[in-house]
């Protein structure tokens, strides 16, 4: 049975990916930053009959909690075979890139873009065992520099200084990686997983968590013969909602 990490996991999209990869037949590991909301998170997988989960303890803000989190995951498993860094913060509503702080900016990135680079170092040893290994990055449509510098896309005047910037980073880390890796059977993506109904957005858009997460595993279960070091935003975006 195929081992899965899913950061972020114990709400949104990260829970209902998990949902949908342990109906699949995959082996979840949920990730949650506070133990007790992923346990209660796998309560609710098993209550639906979906027994191959278990929680583990995971902020990847915190270089004790990642490296514990391995320590642990090492215990119960040789491979992992797929990593989705999904775990992510918006940084508020206001994001003005003249008044929106250094520190702020500095908070989003810790989650946003170091997160998924500090998970991804301590885990990669692990994935390496793999026959196929991959990784997906959620990023978002928000952050397409082509999109956010067009004066005639409906999300020209969707603006977060932090936000945005942490996730286009992340694409480029993406990048890196695939081509770090290039010479082995992974395979690297970032995703966007279209305007999604959860806490990030305080529910103000209409996208389902259960397209978000089709979305999603469609990378995380791509051919050997796939795309690595690639973006995919493959959403249909209302004009009237902005592109979180
Ligand atoms: P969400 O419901 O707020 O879920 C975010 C998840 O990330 C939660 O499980 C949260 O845990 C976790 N998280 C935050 N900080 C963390 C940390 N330091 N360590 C570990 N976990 C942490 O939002 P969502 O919409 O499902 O977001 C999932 C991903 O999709 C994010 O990367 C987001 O940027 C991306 N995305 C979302 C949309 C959208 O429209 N919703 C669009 C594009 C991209 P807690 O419960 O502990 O806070």
């Amino acid at each position: 049975m195929k081992k899965v990490l899913i950061i972020g996991a114990n709400k949104g999209i990260g829970y209902e990916t998990a949902k949908q990869l342990l109906q699949n037949g995959y082996y979840v590991f949920l990730g949650s930053r506070k133990l007790e909301n992923g346990s209660a998170a796998v309560e609710k997988l098993k209550a639906e009959g979906l027994n191959n989960v278990e929680a583990i303890q995971l902020d990847v803000t915190d270089d004790e909690s990642v490296k514990t989190a391995r320590i642990e995951l090492g215990k119960k498993t040789e491979v992992l075979d797929i990593l989705i860094n999904n775990a992510g913060i918006s940084g508020g509503e206001h994001q003005n890139s003249l008044e929106y702080s250094v520190d702020s900016i500095k908070e989003v990135f810790e989650t946003n873009f170091y997160g998924p680079i500090r998970v991804t170092q301590a885990f990669i040893d692990l994935m390496r065992k793999s026959s196929e290994p991959r990784i997906v990055n959620v990023s978002s449509g928000s952050d397409s520099q082509t999109v956010a510098s067009d004066k005639t896309s409906p999300f020209y005047l969707y603006k977060a200084t932090g936000y945005q910037s942490s996730k286009t980073d992340l694409n480029m880390y993406t990048i890196n990686l695939a081509f770090d890796l290039w010479e082995t059977n992974f395979k690297v993506n970032s995703v966007c997983p279209g305007f999604t109904s959860t806490n990030i957005n305080n529910h103000q858009v209409t996208g389902t968590v259960e397209d978000a997460a089709e979305r999603v595993i469609k990378y995380a279960l791509i051919d050997d013969d796939g795309p690595s070091g690639k973006f995919f935003c493959e959403a249909d975006f209302p004009n009237s909602e902005c592109p979180w």
